[in-house]
């Protein structure tokens, strides 16, 4: 490591601003933790300029799933998704969601076997420090969490798809669908006047053609919202036929967003309709909710 010899003068402030650019030192610590061993835990996460984000451990039988963030904030302003609430501070480097899954298995002991991209922030946002972690988390030598057990999400960022499908290795692919029709998504996710569903599930179905592997769609089923048997309907309709599966989950409330979550029985209704048309598909149970810790209430903690 170089030193300064003593009586030399200090570096100037641009070789120090350099050297920080160059060579960013992450100071990501743990600030709080939520829950308890065995069951979904929150970590808050400090970083060097005094913002903090939110990473969730999942642990469910043998497998432990860390969920990552990618920004402080998100630009993309779902309605029903606390991330977004307060707008976009920056994104984080490639070594700050590395730090996220370091600092998560460190806290419980041992290598975690899944990682999503799903925490705070829209990963196609940041696409290159995403890309960036992903070798360090995948090295034999490190984590070693296999290429196939890592999964990043989007809100339907279509030129991040299209990228992604140029690349050499492809994790798993999830794209936050959430409504049939344009004029309800465009209210749930307002991404979809730039991308709409149409041109969403083109870019998908070239996604899967050019890879080979299967995309993942989140439909988040909300009372009276996108839950209808005609929500249903269409939803087999546009992914009749088309490699993928649907992780249903029911609406995790947050204070900015006064829907309610559908009942079991209209979440029973979309995966009995779903599977007579052999479109696989599961609900997800919702976990960490008690913690603000389930998918949409991950949240930007600005001060220390
Ligand atoms: S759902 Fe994802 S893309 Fe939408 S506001 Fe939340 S973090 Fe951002």
């Amino acid at each position: 490591m170089a030193t300064i010899p003593h009586g030399s003068e200090a570096p100037s402030a641009d070789i120090l601003n350099r050297l920080a650019a160059r060579f960013p030192v992450t100071t990501a610590v743990v600030l709080r933790t939520l829950g308890e061993p065995g069951k979904v835990q929150k970590i808050v996460v400090g970083l060097h300029d005094s913002s903090a984000i939110e990473t969730v451990i999942i642990p469910a039988g043998t497998r432990h799933t860390v969920c990552v963030s990618t920004q402080v904030g998100c630009r993309r302003h779902c309605s029903f998704c606390a991330s977004g609430q307060h707008g976009w501070v920056r994104n984080l480097t490639a070594a700050e969601i590395v730090d996220q899954v370091l600092l998560a298995a460190h806290h419980i002991g041992r290598r975690p076997t899944n990682v999503v991209y799903m925490g705070v922030g829209e990963p196609f946002d940041n696409y290159d420090a995403v890309m960036e972690s992903i070798p360090a988390i995948t090295n034999d030598h490190g984590l070693a969490v296999g290429i196939r057990k890592i999964t990043i999400s989007t809100s339907g960022v279509i030129p991040g798809i299209e990228r992604l499908a140029r690349e050499p290795l492809h994790p798993e692919l999830s794209v936050s669908l959430h409504a049939t029709r344009d004029a309800v998504r465009d209210r749930l996710m307002p991404i979809n006047r730039a991308y709409p569903i149409p041109d969403l599930i083109r870019a998908c179905r070239v996604y899967t053609e050019t890879t080979r592997r299967v995309v993942i769609f989140e439909y988040t089923l909300i009372r009276e919202v996108n839950d209808s048997l005609q929500d249903a309907r269409e939803l087999v309709s546009m992914l009749g036929a088309f490699p993928c599966r649907v992780n249903f989950l029911t609406l995790n409330p947050i204070p900015e967003y006064a829907e309610s979550p559908s009942t079991r029985e209209t979440a029973g209704m979309f995966m009995d309709l779903l599977a007579q048309n052999h479109i696989t598909a599961m609900l997800r149970e919702s976990r960490g909710d008690a913690l603000g810790a389930a998918c949409g209430q991950l949240r930007v903690v600005t001060t220390l």
